[in-house]
């Protein structure tokens, strides 16, 4: 959610950190993901290796005002592996919960434990190289795709990052390109779409290899063209990884282990999309909906009242 600070405001801000920061890999990530400074502990370890990716959810209560919380009391734990799908409407703290596995912010009381470990513990690199966020739409620099691509893991060869693009349904686009993975891309580079930019996001974080992905809204800044190439990136993505992923997506839901959705800042429902379809909540009347709208959900706009 950017509720305060605009999509201009985060480029403004992203840009600053990014001239600070050694553009450098897993640095990326980091700097992507930390609109906050939280700081790290003296004596803070790495994550043990490897990572399983389990992510738990302690009587977490937060918010941004301590006087007026966002989330209150969340318990949940989400196994390695596990997709879950989180809904609720604006503003109920769906991307409040995401950022606080990153640190993004801490909890007010309760913890955030990834493999049991609380995040707080962790070293601020290792917690955000095995966790990584996707946001709606991907900053890219100035930079060839090959570079783009390659920040996630300096050290991969120009092959893997082929490999990266071609699992992320991007490497003909990419080969379409005037000069191919050398196109520069970015401010003042050849322009690609909103689909385009997400799939190199998606070839990006698969080099990156996380144990757990942070999804906010994947395809809301994608084009319908390209959404379906998309939604196939994505599952593959997924596939192995724990996986929070923020959606109005209906599809996106169905594809889930299970379906979360926040109101008020509370869970108010919890299971298996097949389950929770057949009782009377806000993930049926849901599925309801979007029968009438083609399996399409009303779009993402700021002042959506859907789920
Ligand atoms: P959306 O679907 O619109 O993205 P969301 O469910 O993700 O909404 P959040 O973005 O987590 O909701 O926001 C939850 C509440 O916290 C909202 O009332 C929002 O205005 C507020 N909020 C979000 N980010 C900040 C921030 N950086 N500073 C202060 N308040 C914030």
């Amino acid at each position: 959610g950017r509720y305060f600070y605009g999509p201009i405001d985060d480029l403004v801000n992203i840009g600053d950190l990014l001239q600070r920061a050694e553009a450098s890999g897993r640095r990326v990530f980091e700097v992507l993901d930390a609109p906050v400074s939280v700081t790290e502990r003296p004596g803070a370890q790495p994550l043990p290796k490897p990572v399983g990716g389990e992510v738990r959810f302690e009587a977490v209560t937060f918010g941004y005002d301590p006087a007026r919380p966002v989330l209150e009391d969340v318990t949940l734990t989400i196994p390695a592996g596990e997709r879950v799908a989180i809904l609720g409407e604006s503003g109920a703290g769906k991307s409040t919960l995401l950022s606080l596995v990153t640190r993004g912010y801490d909890p007010l009381s309760g913890r955030v434990l990834i493999d049991g470990v609380d995040v707080r513990d962790v070293t601020l690199e290792s917690l955000r190289t095995c966790a990584i966020t996707m946001p709606q739409d991907t900053f890219l620099f100035h930079d060839t795709v090959l570079e783009n691509v390659r920040y996630a893991r300096p050290e991969a060869t120009s092959e893997e990052v082929e490999d990266a693009l071609r699992a992320a349904h991007a490497l003909d686009f990419v080969r379409a390109l005037p000069q191919g993975l050398k196109t520069v891309v970015g401010e003042r580079g050849v322009r690609l779409s909103g689909g385009q930019r997400q799939r190199l996001a998606i070839a990006r974080t698969l080099l990156a290899r996380p144990a757990v992905l942070l999804l906010d809204e994947p395809t809301s800044a994608v084009d319908a063209e390209s959404e379906a190439l998309v939604v196939a990136a994505l599952d593959d993505l997924m596939r192995g990884r724990t996986a929070l992923i923020v959606t109005h997506r209906l599809s996106l839901a169905r594809g889930a282990d299970r379906v979360i959705v926040i109101e008020g800042g509370r869970v108010v429902e919890d299971g298996p999309p097949a389950i929770l379809r057949t009782r009377n909540g806000a993930y049926a009347a849901l599925e309801r909906a979007a029968q009438q709208l083609d399996g399409t959900l009303p779009d993402a706009s700021p002042d959506r009242t859907t789920l």
